[in-house]
């Protein structure tokens, strides 16, 4: 899995992480939830090779990633804005992230998305929820071991918010991926995640189960009822 450790980063005199722990299991859904500006896309872009910390380390199954460059990590972020080219075709921005540039790929990994031929759109054409499964797609496509998700259900209506949510869940369990997801919506992170991490004041506040935080956190167990075994 990925381990955080004593994660600090600094912009401008201000501590934005002050040291941050926290472990993700390889296979799980794991959220990180704190208010705009506590970080999480910070701590995103260290994990991904974008940002150096300033102290501390993360490592992959006990082997160093910093130092690493990003494309060597096997961990793709789809960022709060993904960007898809809008000079290429809906599939050409998938088949760019795939070694062997191989058509069909990009095609399995359309219809993984439910964007089964539209491979030759223009991306112009995707409506704003297609623009955000195309780009998991590309993520995808990219082969990784980690997937960090930077609030990827924002802006999206109920309906397609419930339907990538549940489309994230059922790829990464079918591939093996390990995922973590920021999101500033407690309610999302319950019910998308295997495990939560509550990054508050630049450190770890809590973290544990939907059902354990329920229990420690009251403001975790407001919403979320338990239906039978998880
Ligand atoms: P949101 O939920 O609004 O996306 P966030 O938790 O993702 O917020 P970050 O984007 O990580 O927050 O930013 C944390 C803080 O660090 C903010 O105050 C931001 O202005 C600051 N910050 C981030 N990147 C830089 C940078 N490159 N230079 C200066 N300040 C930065
Ligand atoms: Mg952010």
């Amino acid at each position: 899995g990925l381990q955080l450790t004593n994660i600090q980063k600094r912009f401008k005199r201000r501590d934005v992480l002050a040291g941050v722990d926290f472990f993700v299991r390889q296979g799980e859904i794991h959220a990180l939830v704190g208010t705009s500006g506590s970080g999480k896309s910070t701590l995103l872009r260290i994990i991904a090779g974008l940002e150096t910390p300033d102290v501390g380390n993360v490592t992959w199954n006990g082997a160093a990633l910093l130092g690493v460059p990003a494309h060597e990590r096997k961990i793709t972020l789809l960022s709060q804005t993904p960007l898809l080219f809008p000079h290429l075709t809906v599939g050409e921005n998938v088949l760019l992230a795939i070694p062997e540039r191989s058509r069909e790929q990009a095609e399995h990994w359309l219809a993984r998305v439910r964007l089964a031929g539209r491979y030759d759109d223009e991306v112009h054409t995707l409506s704003g929820g297609e623009g955000q499964r195309a780009s998991f797609a590309r993520a995808l496509a990219a082969d990784p071991r980690l997937i960090l998700l930077d609030e990827p259900f924002t802006n999206l209506d109920p309906d397609l918010k419930y339907e990538l949510q549940q489309l994230i869940r059922e790829v990464v369990g079918e591939l093996g991926l390990t995922a973590l997801l920021v999101t500033h919506d407690r309610e999302e992170a319950m019910l998308v995640a295997d495990r939560v991490t509550l990054l508050d004041g630049g450190t770890v506040h809590a973290t544990g189960t939907p059902r354990e935080l329920s229990e420690t956190e009251p403001t975790f167990g407001d919403f979320i009822e338990f239906e039978g075994e998880m």
